[in-house]
């Protein structure tokens, strides 16, 4: 038994063992962990990246979700970029204060999470908690839950092992069904990739239970040696909030000071996986959100699919959140977008030198 589970472990050509080669032992992971949910042998342990623990059945399902295997398929490409051609934008904010105390910046993601479990059209949103100044994975079922998991953390959030639950066995799936997820770029095309039907035309379980997606814009995440280092620095007992701005990350504490860190400082901590992702709107996402393009205390909103629009005028109808009157600045957006693409372009070709590709 052990001679064939090495055997299909450290075959770079198939199951783990190419998940092993092509993206891990490259430092592609984005630390998404859809992988760990999609083994159907729940074989693949979650510890900061995915290890394998028993046998691998070479099923490829591990590898045909992971965002960071390949190009995504054409179908995929096509039904998103006719979303995004009609997607509408905006800049809205919550009305409620106890949102607004704990958001990074209009509390639209969360106002409209609120929405959505408040009127019962979910079970649940599959969102990031924090413990440590470490993103959590969590589902919150409750405007308390919610509350706690307001803001942003910079470094990445195995998101989708909240769809699993511990139990003395192994991870079990958890068993809610109709979800919202909140994702980084590379979480909602992880999701995309395990929505693509399968060659006889079976969308891959635990798919159907996220009924839509809010999309978080995202330029980069940063290494968690990064919290380390800043615990190193000062004391991070009283922080409050993370705010990535041009100058650098400023830090807010509960007694109302702030610290700068530039970008200098800080920037060997970027994941090398971010370094070369082009994606900075989550565009497949059915609803888009981030600072960009906005004044502060407001969020960039963008609606691309049916079900983000139907939720999102849903929250505002309902008195959730407010539109600001001035549009968002695009072309703030479209230079941030550009930027992305270029430094994945230039980081790809240092990256194929120094792997030999
Ligand atoms: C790593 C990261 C990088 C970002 N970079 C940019 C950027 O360069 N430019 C820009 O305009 N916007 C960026 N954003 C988005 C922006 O910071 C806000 O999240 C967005 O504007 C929504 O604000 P809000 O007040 O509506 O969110 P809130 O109502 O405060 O809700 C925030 C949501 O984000 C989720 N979340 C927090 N941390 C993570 C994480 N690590 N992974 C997954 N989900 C998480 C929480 O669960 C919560 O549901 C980034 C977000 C993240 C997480
Ligand atoms: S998903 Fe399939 S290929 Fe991947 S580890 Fe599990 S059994 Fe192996
Ligand atoms: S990017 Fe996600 S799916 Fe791919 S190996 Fe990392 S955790 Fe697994
Ligand atoms: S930069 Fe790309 S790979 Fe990195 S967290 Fe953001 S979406 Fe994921």
């Amino acid at each position: 038994m052990d001679m064939d589970r090495n055997i299909l472990d450290d075959d770079p050509a198939t199951g783990f063992g190419k998940l092993k080669s092509d993206i891990l032992d490259k430092e592609l992971c984005t630390g998404c962990s859809i992988c760990t949910v999609m083994c159907r042998l729940e074989n693949i342990a979650f510890d900061g990246h995915p290890v394998m623990r028993q046998e691998c059945a070479s099923c490829q399902l591990c590898n045909i979700v992971c965002p960071r295997a390949g190009e995504i398929s054409s179908k995929l490409q096509k039904e998103w970029d006719i979303l995004n051609r009609h997607a509408l934008i905006r800049s809205a904010r919550s009305t409620d204060e106890g949102i607004l105390n704990v958001c990074q910046d209009g509390g639209v993601t969360t106002s409209i999470l609120w929405y959505v479990l408040n009127k019962g059209l979910i079970n649940g949103a599959v969102v990031s908690g924090v413990k440590d100044l470490k993103p959590v994975p969590m589902i919150a079922t409750t405007y308390d839950e919610l509350i706690s998991s307001a803001g942003v953390r910079y470094s990445p959030s195995p998101t989708y092992q909240a769809l699993l639950s511990d139990s003395r066995n192994g991870n079990m799936r958890n068993h809610l069904t109709r979800l919202g997820l909140v994702g980084t770029p590379c979480q909602v095309l992880a999701l995309r990739n395990m929505q693509m039907p399968d060659l006889e035309g079976a969308v891959l379980e635990p798919s159907d239970c996220i009924e839509f997606t809010i999309g978080l814009f995202c330029m980069e995440q940063f290494d968690s040696k990064l919290t380390e280092y800043l615990k190193k620095k000062m004391d991070m007992q009283n922080a409050k909030k993370f705010r990535m701005t041009r100058n650098g990350l400023i830090i807010s504490f509960t007694d109302g000071s702030k610290i700068l860190i530039e970008h200098a400082e800080i920037k060997r901590f970027i994941r090398p996986n971010c370094r070369i992702c082009t994606d900075f709107t989550s565009k497949y996402a059915d609803i888009s959100v981030g600072s960009a393009g906005s004044p502060a205390g407001w969020t960039t909103v963008i609606i691309r699919s049916e079900i983000g629009r139907s939720i999102y005028y849903g929250a505002l109808r309902g008195g959730f959140m407010v539109e600001n009157p001035k549009s968002p600045k695009t072309q703030i957006i479209e230079r941030l977008s550009s930027k992305k693409t270029e430094r994945s372009a230039k980081n790809l070709i240092h990256y194929a030198e120094r792997t030999e590709l």
